[in-house]
């Protein structure tokens, strides 16, 4: 997904463009900082390592103060740097090997997101420069490659077999299901209970970035201007007489956008209109439509899962690209209950998300998760 996808949006919203400006200018030392917490780790990794292997019994004892000290040192180290870097090489969670449980040796995982984003449309920015790390916001992608691969690249690249760990997310949405990995989760830290004194617990509030790098559009106009909401997009029923006006009314609002999908799209990428479950009782319509094939019919939105591939097909069987134009007519009182996106899934992950029951709008948003580590000696 590092690139930048065939879709063109027409929007200009000088808002939008500040707030990207603002999180570019935000986060400068991030890459630094996480270097120098790598080299911190390593060196602590290799004494603690010796430590444990010095004495055979750690497990069987409670930990002594500095013991327990070091292990607690260790793991803030740990969990700040998965949290603020990206880890070695770049895109390491991009390694087709992964897939197949093969880890390369080289591979530091670390799960924090590089390469600046537009936050609305979710688009790579054209003058995001590649040094930045957007800060307390973790990749979902990066944390399941982890889980798929937990001993080869934590227990054996980034703890080099000197502990057991085990990492989980907590969304506080609770509509996203915990993710758990590691040791601990299935009995296999040991008993629990002769080891209260002997595991630290380190827990953070971050941001986990889940599918929104799909999301091509997130038609969140309402909730940004709530009552002052004024339609800002030129469309395409304003000009024709021939079709009905979109210019709200005293009880409803029209939202509407113009985009363009090429063909080359529609062989990557399966496109879905999401919507929040609340869309049944927001009482919207909607009318997708291509510019040469108008249409004047508003439907009921009030499905949370509509695909819209066939629809595109149909028009660009015979051309290389088209503008679609898609509306929604929302009454003013029930904009709260509408939360929709577009979205883009590339074709080889869609049939995965779909048996994991990830196909739902609050998997496309980032979410506020916490973050747990847990260690001990090995
Ligand atoms: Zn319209």
């Amino acid at each position: 997904m590092r690139e930048k996808k065939n879709i063109d949006l027409t929007i200009g919203d000088s808002v939008r463009e500040k707030k990207i400006i603002e999180d570019l200018i935000k986060d400068k030392s991030g890459l630094l900082y996480s270097t120098e917490l790598l080299i911190s780790i390593i060196l602590l990794v290799f004494i603690l390592g010796i430590i444990s292997n010095l004495s055979d019994d750690l497990n069987e004892k409670v930990l002594s103060e500095e013991e327990f000290s070091s292990l607690e040192d260790i793991s803030i180290k740990t969990c700040d740097y998965l949290l603020n870097n990206p880890g070695n090489p770049e895109n390491w969670e991009e390694n087709e090997n992964l897939n197949n449980g093969i880890v390369s040796s080289n591979i530091i995982p670390g799960l924090a997101i590089k390469n600046k984003k537009i936050e609305n449309n979710q688009f790579y920015s054209k003058s995001s420069n590649d040094e930045k790390v957007i800060t307390n916001t973790i990749s979902y992608n990066k944390l399941i490659k982890i889980k798929n691969n937990y001993n080869q690249l934590i227990t054996t690249n980034l703890f080099n077999n000197s502990f057991k760990s085990s990492i989980a997310i907590y969304p506080l949405n609770n509509k996203i299901r915990p993710i758990t990995m590691g040791y601990g989760f299935d009995n296999n830290f040991g008993d629990e209970n002769n080891e209260e004194g002997n595991i630290i617990v380190v827990n953070r509030t971050v941001k986990c970035d889940f599918y929104s790098n799909f999301v091509v559009y997130n038609f969140n106009d309402y909730e940004l201007f709530r009552d002052d909401y004024k339609r800002d997009e030129i469309c395409n029923h304003d000009t024709n007489p021939n079709l009905t006006n979109h210019t709200s009314d005293i009880r409803t609002f029209w939202l509407c956008k113009n985009f363009r999908v090429y063909k080359k799209s529609l062989e990557e990428y399966d496109f879905y209109l999401l919507s929040d479950e609340s869309i049944k009782n927001s009482n919207s319509y909607w009318i997708l439509e291509s510019l040469n094939r108008t249409n004047n019919n508003k439907e009921r939105l009030n499905q949370e899962i509509i695909d819209l591939n066939p629809f595109f097909r149909e028009d660009l069987e015979n051309s290389s690209n088209e503008i679609y134009s898609i509306h929604f007519n929302t009454p003013k009182n029930n904009i709260n209950d509408f939360k929709t996106v577009l979205v883009a899934i590339p074709k080889n992950m869609t049939n995965n998300l779909i048996a994991n029951d990830e196909l739902k709008y609050d998997y496309f948003k980032s979410q506020e998760v916490n973050f747990l580590l847990k260690m001990r000696y090995k």
